[in-house]
């Protein structure tokens, strides 16, 4: 049974997280987040397994103002989420509940988890992999700016994966529902994936303000941190960092760009458009030919303009293969030894080590340091995890 948490006070204190617990049997801890906890559970009479996030509004450790902000925020959310929960990228909520104490929001369980930790894993994707979860992605983000609604929150840590790798959007605690015309104000996201707008609105009063174009620029950041392995804005110093994304200051360094697409190139630039006027919009992205030139795989329909198409590309892959291999240094021991990096083969190689290495010293939000252990200065990154201690000792 659902309790609308304004319906709180004719409820008995433990009323909500009674029935919740013998609905479900609680399990292990499967993420956490500022104020929440996030487990496993199993629905008693069905053995199904779904995932609950668990909030804690008790008054010993918060002030009366935090718990009021909480409940408010979390019926927004919930409120949100029921309005979206159908479409196939958004994560569904199965039921919720509420005590003085607790509030319970039952969801699908995504059994891979984020795609923070997918990538963490992969170290870099390829562009067929991208084009999936992207499209995805901009389908719900499509979906969502349709029904006036702004995420404000995309990231690889909201973005969660199902067995087969499918992924579905999570984590609308900072989505709100914009009135025609409407524009926000308020600073809020994570530092990395914050458009230049918000930035230039919370220092200029003047500033008109930001709308749903703040969710294309962080899609951009996604899209060119899957293929890329590292962020396209960061600095050790938060400030130089938002400077960099005010002036949409970043690079397609070489090596790791040299054999992407000129398409996908394209398609992240015009997404990481500091002007949210010339941004692209969910729908215009999925329109451009990074996703047009390969459709979502459906049944075999060959048609002769198909195979023609085909035939060219045959052709022109086996022109790439022939001038690729002509112009192909070979890996000596003196190339080795002076630049190590700029053979693929090896690059792969350090980066995958380096991952395994200090993959666990990635961490998330604020603190997002994925891009030191891209940045092939020995001494940036020893500068970094100096500052960054790790409490484990581990790193
Ligand atoms: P917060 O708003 O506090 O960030 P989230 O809703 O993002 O909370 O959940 C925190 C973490 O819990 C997620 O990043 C993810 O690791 C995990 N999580 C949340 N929902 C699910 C789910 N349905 N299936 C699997 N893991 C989940
Ligand atoms: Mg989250």
């Amino acid at each position: 049974m659902t309790r609308d948490v304004e319906t709180r006070d004719e409820l008995p204190d433990w009323a909500g997280a009674k029935e919740f617990y013998q609905k479900y049997d609680p399990k292990e801890i499967i993420g956490r987040g500022v104020s929440s906890t996030v487990r496993r559970c199993i629905h008693r009479e069905t053995g199904r397994q779904y995932a609950v996030k668990i909030i804690e509004v008790t008054p010993e450790r918060m002030s009366p103002e935090q718990l009021q902000e909480v409940r408010l925020s979390t019926a927004k959310e919930m409120e949100i989420l029921h309005q979206v929960s159908q479409h196939p990228f958004i994560i569904t909520l199965i039921d919720s509940y509420e005590s003085s104490t607790f509030i319970f929001l039952v969801f699908d369980l995504m059994k891979r988890g984020e795609l923070f930790d997918y990538l963490t894993e992969k170290v870099t994707l390829s562009e067929k992999e991208t084009r999936c979860i992207m499209r995805s992605l901009l389908e719900a983000v499509s979906y969502l700016h349709a029904n006036n609604i702004v995420h404000r929150d995309l990231k690889p840590e909201n973005i969660l994966m199902d067995d087969c790798l499918n992924i579905k959007l999570s984590d609308f605690g900072f989505s709100c529902v914009l009135k025609p015309q409407e524009k926000l104000r308020e600073l809020c996201g994570t530092p990395g994936y914050l458009a230049p707008e918000i930035l230039k609105c919370s220092m200029d009063e003047t500033h008109p303000g930001y709308g749903k174009e703040v969710d294309l620029w962080a899609c951009g950041v996604i899209m060119f941190t899957l293929l890329a392995g590292s962020p396209p804005f960061w600095h050790r110093r938060q400030m130089l960092m938002l400077r960099m994304i005010m002036d949409g200051r970043y690079q397609f360094s070489s090596p790791e760009w040299d054999d992407r697409s000129a398409t996908v190139k394209d398609l992240i630039s015009r997404l990481l458009e500091v002007s949210p006027e010339k941004r692209l919009t969910a729908d215009q992205a999925l329109q451009q030919p990074f996703f047009q030139s390969h459709q979502r795989e459906g049944g075999p329909c060959v048609t002769p303009y198909h195979r023609f198409r085909i035939a060219a590309w045959t052709a022109l892959a086996c022109v790439r293969i022939l001038v690729r291999w002509r112009r192909a240094r070979p890996v000596t021991r003196e190339l080795l030894i002076r630049d190590p990096y700029g053979v693929k083969g090896i690059r792969r190689l350090i980066d995958a080590c380096a991952f395994r290495i200090y993959g666990h010293w990635v961490k998330k939000g604020e603190r997002q340091n994925r891009a030191a252990l891209f940045q092939n200065q020995p001494k940036a990154l020893l500068l970094t995890m100096g500052d960054d201690e790790d409490p484990e000792g581990e790193g």
